[in-house]
């Protein structure tokens, strides 16, 4: 897989974002799904951390603005 198919290139990749609200070295949010693995019923759902390097079949080009 090419690395131009990289999340840190995807639409829904959240750079530098950790669930703990602490800034995420090399990694961040993918944003694709609703969060997930809600640990408690009173606790926030987690959006799933990727690296920047990482990838998956949904990736999604980002649109130039
Ligand atoms: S895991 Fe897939 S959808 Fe999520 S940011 Fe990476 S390439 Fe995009």
């Amino acid at each position: 897989m090419s690395n131009n198919t990289a999340c840190e290139a995807c639409s829904f990749y959240e750079s530098h974002v950790a669930n703990t609200g602490k800034a995420a070295e090399n990694a961040g949010l993918c944003r694709f799904n609703p969060p997930v693995s809600q640990p408690e019923a009173n606790a926030r759902g987690l959006w799933p951390v990727v690296s920047a390097n990482d990838w998956c079949g949904h990736f999604a080009a980002e649109q130039a603005a």
